[in-house]
């Protein structure tokens, strides 16, 4: 039986070896998945509620735990691991109570002989793939409006970081949620990907991670007519325009930009700032990201933990050297700390000015601590460089002129907005994409709809 070697980027140390299911056992997995949704489906809503709510009361008992071996395997600082322990549970609970909330309606006839009544209903079984960048958030903004909604679920977590999120779904067991309405297997992308896809019993496919494997599950999940959502990549603009509070732009852009050590699908990529300001801001904001500590993640006081794998290492380097040869300058960064034997790839978080939109960089997904800065005359120009991107998800931009505020969130073409916000995401709000950074929304009172089914009842002669 083949095994993945799950290790920790910051020291290149195994951490544990975990064996991957054959194909056979994954089948056993979704056949058990399908069964339990006939239980788990008719359970009434306030029991699904007591559960998911108590599973979130087992996470957070155990946070500290679940947040050093989410650091352990992938890298990010221990603050941020706990953050996202707080916004997993977030969502345990917000699904908890929308459990209680999935309304049907009744219609008016166009006869007083007949009545119509629509009724939601659980989707069925739901298959997930979740990516390494946020183990335990990714799971949960999935598995907990599923098991809310009435649907059983099954989770192949990333072959990078697979062991955060197996705990916490072992934290579902410990308080009563049966084992096959709630399942995760271990196995290659690819393989697993097509025998979900193949899977008659699996009604739905979630899937979070790059837009190519989405445009290829997409493509697959039509041979039985799944329901999919998609949350993709990413490549967001930030605005800040001339009259743009600067300190509050400046400490906003660093928390969008590096966040995660870059390797976020939010995370504010190309920095367009007004000619005006350009100077200041870049100023300012090079000089706090200089105060940025680089390290082992489970160190007090590190800002950037290690790059995921050397892949990951190689593109950043690749773009900071197209930018730098077709003329961008590193005012901060441009620096590495690399042991490709035991696979440790550091990046130090790096300011580049003079871009222009010739480099790689302001074209290709940034999964770094890159911050490219270009600067823009009118505000046309910053809208049509921000939207100039197949990419829709998030965008920032930093002004105080409610009249430029509205401008922008009238025009820019993406699905998550944060204005003077550097975090807009939350549990209660929908995130998601436009154009090819997906289908669908995660979270707030849209996030269960891709869970249900809608029936129609007409009943006539009365
Ligand atoms: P990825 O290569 O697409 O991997 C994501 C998941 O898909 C992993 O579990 C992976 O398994 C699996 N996988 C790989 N190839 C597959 C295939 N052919 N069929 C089915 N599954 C397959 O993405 P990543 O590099 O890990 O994650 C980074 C990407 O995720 C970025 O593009 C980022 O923007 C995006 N992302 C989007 C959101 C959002 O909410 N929109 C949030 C976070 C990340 P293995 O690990 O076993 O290869």
């Amino acid at each position: 039986m083949s095994k993945i070697k799950v290790t920790n980027p910051a020291t290149g140390e195994l951490i544990e070896e975990i064996s991957m299911q054959s194909n056979a056992e994954i089948e056993l997995a979704i056949k058990n998945g399908h069964q339990a949704f006939q239980k788990w489906s008719k359970l009434d809503a306030h029991e699904r509620s007591r559960l998911i709510q108590a599973w979130s009361a087992k996470v957070q008992e155990n946070k500290e735990e679940l947040a050093k071996l989410m650091t352990l395997e992938n890298g990010k600082p221990l603050n941020e691991a706990r953050g996202e322990i707080d916004y997993s549970t977030a969502y345990l609970d917000w699904y908890a109570e929308e459990a209680k909330r999935v309304y049907g309606r009744t219609i008016p006839a166009n006869t007083n002989s007949k009545r119509i009544i629509v009724t939601r209903e659980p989707i069925g079984l739901v298959a997930a793939i979740t990516p390494w960048n946020f183990p335990t958030a990714m799971m949960a903004r999935k598995a907990a409006p599923a098991l809310a909604a009435g649907c059983t679920f099954i989770v192949k977590p990333a072959s990078e970081t697979p062991l955060s999120g197996m705990k916490f779904i072992d934290y579902a067991y410990e308080v009563g949620i049966p084992k096959d309405v709630i399942q995760y297997v271990m196995g290659e992308g690819k393989v697993v990907g097509e025998i979900f896809t193949k899977s008659e019993r699996i009604r739905k496919i979630t899937f979070t991670g790059s837009t190519a494997v989405g445009k290829q599950l997409i493509a697959n999940s039509s041979e039985n007519i799944q329901h999919v959502t998609m949350e993709l990549g990413g490549h967001a603009p930030l605005i800040v325009t001339e009259d743009a509070d600067i300190e509050l732009a400046v400490q906003q852009t660093v928390a969008a930009k590096f966040r995660n050590a870059g390797q976020t699908c939010v995370c504010a990529n190309r920095i367009i700032v007004h000619e005006s300001v350009v100077d200041e801001f870049t100023e300012k904001f090079a000089s706090e990201v200089k105060k940025l500590e680089v390290g082992n993640g489970l160190k007090e006081g590190i800002d950037i933990g290690p790059i995921i794998n050397e892949k990951g290492y190689n593109k950043i380097v690749e773009q900071i050297e197209d930018a730098i040869a077709k003329g961008a300058e590193a005012l901060v960064g441009n620096q590495f700390q690399v042991d490709k034997e035991k696979g440790c790839f550091f990046v130090y978080p790096t300011v580049l000015k003079n871009v222009t939109t010739e480099m790689t960089i302001m074209h290709e997904e940034t999964f770094g601590p890159v911050a490219p800065i270009v600067s823009y005359k009118t505000l046309e120009e910053a809208v049509e460089l921000a939207n100039s991107t197949p990419y829709g998800l998030a965008a920032y931009f930093f002004t105080n002129d409610y009249r430029v505020g509205h401008y922008l969130h009238d025009h820019l073409q993406f699905g998550i907005i944060g204005w003077n916000d550097g975090g807009p995401s939350a549990a209660h709000a929908p995130f998601g994409g436009m154009k090819e950074s997906g289908l669908g929304r995660e979270g707030g009172i849209e996030g269960i709809e891709p869970y249900l089914e809608t029936k129609y009842l007409s009943i006539g002669g009365l």
